[in-house]
């Protein structure tokens, strides 16, 4: 098993890629995630489908799939001497999901990102991807230099298909619904460590830096 093995979750819009992203950087572990590897296999066929039915609607993809993108994740990051571990960015999001993570890995801590509901629509309702390197900017709280181009490469910044307002909706419901209950499942195994998402991106890194290094 890795060194390092950490979960990260929260409602979308918590701010999980951007802490991970820090954590893989600062602790030397593969940031795995399943949102990422979803989008780049958007159209991807499997007998449930296409990831894009479900992802464009604010829906979960099928666990039979998102299960099968993490164990080869995990293979991988076992094979790489390079790397300490791994952060895990969006899974498990479904009580199913964490029951299958339970037989290949071995959790040393689960950060748990909370932030307000209204947060959280702001969030994602302005946040722009750029669509080729996959840079994160947002309309208000971190614009680009000029409107619409990456500061980074120069490539146009678009709005996630899955950002707009109605479906953010439907995502945060999913969230309610199917992954609070893998919050108290951590919960009730003493796993679970809540930080307040709320803050500027420096304000909650410096918390999560304090808890993942007295944690693995
Ligand atoms: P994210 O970038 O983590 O917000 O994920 C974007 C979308 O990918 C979600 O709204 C889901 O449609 C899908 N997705 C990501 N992770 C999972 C997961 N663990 N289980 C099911 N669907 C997922």
């Amino acid at each position: 098993m890795a060194e390092r093995e950490i979960v990260i979750m929260g409602p979308p819009g918590a701010g999980k890629g951007t802490q991970s992203g820090r954590i893989a950087e600062t602790f030397d572990v593969d940031h795995v995630t399943t949102g990422g590897a979803l989008r780049e296999n958007k159209d991807m066929e499997t007998e449930y489908g296409t990831p894009r039915e479900y992802m464009d609607a604010g829906e979960l993809v099928p666990d039979s799939v998102v299960n099968e993108i993490v164990s080869v994740a995990l293979a991988d990051v076992d094979g790489d001497d390079g790397l300490r571990g791994y952060v895990l960015d969006g899974y498990p999001r479904t009580i199913s999901q964490a029951e299958y993570l339970d037989t290949i890995a071995d959790i040393d801590v689960v950060l748990y990102l909370s932030v307000s509901h209204e947060t959280l629509v702001d969030r994602l309702t302005g946040r722009r991807v750029c669509e080729d390197c996959g840079e994160n900017y947002h309309v208000d709280f971190d614009p680009p230099a000029t409107e619409g181009v990456c500061d980074d490469c120069g490539g146009t910044l678009i709005q996630r298909e899955d950002d707009r307002e109605d479906v953010v909706t439907t995502r945060v419901e999913e969230y309610r619904e199917k992954t609070a209950p893998v919050v108290e499942h951590y919960e009730e195994e003493g796993l679970l460590v809540e930080v307040d998402g709320e803050g500027t991106p420096d304000e909650v890194w410096a918390e999560i830096e304090d808890i993942v290094a007295a944690h693995t």
